[in-house]
């Protein structure tokens, strides 16, 4: 948990506001070893404030860009940077801590509320997606061009991290596929069942049948007795 700079009252999840004394706290890249700050604007908007936003370099294994607004703290990630920053930022995690996860997946929304906003490069209203299992943070974002978070919320998916998250995710995925994975196998067996109603012999008992018949054929045990005698003779 985060606290306050001002007054050190432990912040809300999700939040860069303290309920106390009200006042803005930057904690998102604190988590973040080292990272600088471009001058040149980007021409991506902030989606909430409308302005443009600011490029910095989070520097991971060299240059590793992502936009934040300078006023409302939010963060802009292209496609598939959020979880490379996640996962440099919090490694040597092996083990679930499912009272950490229950208590950091408040599901109470962050300071917007809910509300659905567009894109910083194209525009198109977001999707609100919830990141990963239990994490507690709804994401805005656009499939095309990454995820945006509010202040406050990088802060809460680092916790996440920390209290295994990503793990119980992997292993919900993991369940998932299992799961269906049985189902079409239950599918697949229903249809052959279907399809093979109308000759309802079991296909194992086949061979004993066509063998029973031939004994119990005197016919055609006497004709391949008497050829078998015939050429024998
Ligand atoms: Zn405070
Ligand atoms: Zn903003
Ligand atoms: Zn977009």
């Amino acid at each position: 948990m985060a606290n306050c700079s001002n007054c050190s009252a432990p912040l809300p999840p999700n939040s860069i506001q303290c309920a106390y004394c009200g006042s803005r706290n930057d904690t998102d890249l604190k988590g973040v070893h080292y990272y600088t700050t471009h001058e040149i604007e980007s021409e991506r908007i902030c989606p909430r404030c409308n302005l443009r936003l600011r490029t910095i370099d989070l520097k991971l294994d060299g240059r590793f860009l992502i936009e934040r607004c300078d006023e409302c703290l939010g963060l802009f990630f292209d496609p598939g940077e959020l979880e490379a920053l996640l996962e440099a930022t919090v490694s040597n995690v092996f083990a679930v801590n499912r009272n950490q996860l229950d208590n950091i997946n408040t599901t109470r929304p962050n300071d917007y509320g809910v509300s659905y906003i567009k894109c910083p490069i194209c525009s198109k209203i977001m999707n609100r997606v919830n990141f990963g299992t239990k994490s507690g943070v709804i994401a805005d974002r656009c499939k095309d061009h990454g995820i945006w978070l509010d202040g406050g919320e990088l802060r809460h998916l680092f916790e996440w991290m920390k209290a295994g998250g990503k793990l119980l995710h992997q292993e919900r995925q993991e369940q998932l596929k299992i799961a269906e994975e049985k189902e079409q196998e239950r599918e697949r067996r229903k249809k052959h069942a279907q399809s093979s109603d109308g000759d309802c012999l079991d296909y194992s008992g086949f061979n004993m049948y066509g063998s029973t018949l031939r004994n119990e054929d005197p016919d055609l045990f006497e004709m391949v007795k008497n050829a078998i005698s015939f050429f024998s003779k």
